[in-house]
């Protein structure tokens, strides 16, 4: 069955300013990779719809929409000193949650068997209330919050950029059906995911923080997936998986002071495929997050593509 990929030009149209890391060029050197390889031949695309802002509020607040909102009209402009906009802002993050959501929707209804979703503006530190970290909205928490509405128990989000993925982490603290695990560097921004915080009232346990001290190679960090995510989502038992894939881990990575290389997102996507061919009927989508050094990130996500598209697709 075929691997989905979500990409929109529009994406290119987000503008955080001339010397911002989070920039179009990133998603330029994915694509070219992707083309480059070969690999974008073997996955389905799809161009996402703009999602209704209404959508939003299922995990965002009126408020935090009319912020967003404002800001992207009055661009450029900076909503804190990390996260700005321009006016292709708005437009470009709509359709990047949409984007993720349409990649959920048609894996859960047997169109895709999983999917890569090359969206910016990135998603995971967005809070209910807040932008932040270069992140306007939440691209996975809204996938997650849509994929319960329409039926599925329990979701699993794996977050392994090098960065704790503080807004996803608060927004299902305490969700029982919505499972978060993170593997990040530790400490470093945002500060949230110590290993303490394992979840709130009902969402007691299904958040799992695996920090990381800088300086992690391969092996500790496939170590870690392997001993304490895994075995996790094996006692949660999800009927989704996504991923909040950040490739900023990478050695070569400016904003971080992990050494992974590019096989080792090959190697986790691999392990969560079989994880979820063993335990979801496949059904796995991927959503892009972090990722600052041009070549690293290309190469990652060929590595991270090649997977999604390999054996037991
Ligand atoms: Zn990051």
């Amino acid at each position: 069955m075929t691997a989905g990929f979500v990409f929109h030009s529009s994406f290119l149209d987000h503008l955080p300013g001339p010397r911002h890391p989070e920039r179009p060029a990133r998603l330029e050197a994915v694509t070219a990779r992707l083309e480059s390889s070969g690999l974008l031949g073997e996955l389905d695309p799809a161009a996402p719809q703009l999602l209704d802002p209404e959508a939003l509020l299922t995990v965002h607040s009126a408020d935090h929409l009319a912020r967003v909102r404002a800001a992207c009209e009055h661009a450029p402009s900076a909503i804190d000193g990390d996260t700005t906009v321009s006016t292709g802002s708005w437009d470009a993050a709509l359709r990047a949650a949409g984007g993720v959501i349409e990649a959920c929707e048609r894996v859960r209804t047997g169109g895709w068997k999983r999917a890569f979703c090359a969206v910016r503006p990135p998603g995971h530190h967005a809070e209910r209330d807040r932008a932040m970290g270069f992140c306007l909205f939440n691209n996975v928490a809204l996938a997650a919050a849509q994929l319960c509405r329409v039926g599925i128990e329990r979701v699993a989000i794996v977050d392994w950029d090098v960065h704790h993925g503080n807004g996803t982490q608060h927004i299902f603290e305490d969700d029982a059906n919505v499972f978060y695990a993170s593997l990040h560097q530790w400490p470093l921004y945002p500060g949230t995911g110590a290993a303490q915080e394992r979840g709130i009232g009902d969402g007691e346990g299904t958040t799992l923080n695996c920090p990381m001290p800088a300086g992690s190679q391969d092996p500790d960090w496939l170590g870690v997936f392997d001993a304490q995510i895994l075995p996790a989502l094996e006692n949660f038992r999800p009927e989704f998986v996504l991923i909040s894939a950040g490739f900023d881990a990478h050695r070569l990575d400016p904003l971080a002071g992990t050494s992974l290389s590019e096989e080792a997102f090959g190697a986790m996507t691999r392990s969560l495929m079989q994880f979820a061919d063993q335990h979801c009927a496949g059904r796995l989508v991927s959503v892009l997050e972090g990722g600052y050094h041009l070549d690293a990130l290309a190469a990652c996500v060929e590595s991270h593509v090649e997977a999604l598209v390999g054996a037991g697709s």
